[in-house]
């Protein structure tokens, strides 16, 4: 199914984030790990995309299997910007040959190399490129794109990343779904802005559920997000006692959830990391209070 068709139902969505293995030789526990995900009948899940190495053909493959098992309708991601024109357009390809149906069109992130190795050489710049693409191609891809609540690192100011964003959506996205975000206010006032722009396609709120301390350090230089200090009280207080800081993450990730349904958010994308445990934990507490009014 399009994502776009769940999106647009007027019921609740979540949806679960996996990410494909990093070695060949992880393949199997990660497959396991992202089952259990499907198992517990997110509305639809997304699968990341490794950007260059030789395992980014594990991203089709992860999605390929939870639709034929779980009949899940699957995202897949695909970065452009250190990929050939060729590789590109194979993918896509491959993508429509597997019946995917729903893509994140992505730039990916500039590493030194991309950077040092002049960027004007490379065939994409920027996700739009991959959204043409996409677009030009024979298949009819329902189409997601990335946003920044608290506006793109590389962006010099939030006016003009919203521009290239509303420009992404003219060229063909869908929806959006942000960056991982700690405090849903920021999230708002995003959404007010978007739509003040004339953005007006949905837009999922990201939601990573912190559940150990070494992950803070590691998504804070990941995302730039802000942590609000409730945030870090908990991390503070329970980080040392694992069991704890796990119950104290889903708790919080939960609650983020409940006061987006709550002021009027109905679709919202959990970054569930390839944790059953995390995922199952968010979404028991969650229907414990929506009940199952999920698509
Ligand atoms: P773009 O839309 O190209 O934006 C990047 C920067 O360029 C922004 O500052 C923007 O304002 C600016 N810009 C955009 N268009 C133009 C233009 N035409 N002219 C000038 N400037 C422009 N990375 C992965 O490797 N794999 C993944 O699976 C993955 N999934 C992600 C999912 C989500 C929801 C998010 C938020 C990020 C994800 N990323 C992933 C990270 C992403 O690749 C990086 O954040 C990357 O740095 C930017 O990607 P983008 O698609 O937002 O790029």
């Amino acid at each position: 199914m399009k994502i776009i068709d769940i999106l647009k139902k007027n019921k609740m969505s979540l949806s679960f984030e996996v990410f494909p293995p990093k070695k060949a030789t992880s393949f199997e526990s990660v497959k396991s790990a992202t089952e259990s995900i499907a198992a517990l009948g997110p509305s639809f899940m997304s699968v990341t995309y490794g950007a260059g190495g030789g395992v980014s053909q594990y991203t089709l493959e992860i999605a390929k299997n939870l639709k034929t098992k779980f009949n899940v309708s699957m995202l897949a991601h695909l970065t452009c910007v250190s990929s050939s024109k060729e590789t590109v357009k194979q993918r896509i390809a491959d993508m429509k040959a597997a019946g995917i149906k729903n893509v994140m069109a992505l730039r990916g992130d500039l590493t030194p190399e991309l950077i040092e190795n002049n960027r004007e050489k490379c065939d994409y710049h920027h996700a739009i490129e991959l959204i043409h693409e996409l677009k030009a191609s024979d298949a009819d891809f329902c189409i997601g794109a990335a946003c920044y609540p608290e506006k793109h690192p590389e962006s010099a100011n939030q006016r003009e990343d919203i521009q290239h964003l509303k420009e992404k959506v003219d060229a063909g996205a869908d929806f959006l779904t942000t960056q991982m975000i700690f405090d849903n206010n920021l999230f708002f006032s995003f959404l007010y802005k978007l739509r003040e722009a004339g953005v007006t396609c949905p837009v999922l709120p990201g939601i990573m559920p912190i559940t150990n301390a070494n992950q803070v350090e590691r998504a804070i230089k990941l995302s730039g997000s802000f942590m609000p200090q409730r945030f870090k009280s908990l991390v503070d207080k329970f980080g040392s006692d694992p069991d704890a800081m796990k119950q104290a993450g889903i708790i919080y990730a939960s609650d983020q959830i409940i006061d987006l349904y709550a002021n009027g958010i109905t679709n919202v994308h959990v970054y569930s990391m390839n944790k059953p445990d995390v995922a199952e934990g968010i979404l028991k507490n969650v229907s414990a209070i929506l009940g199952k009014n999920f698509v």
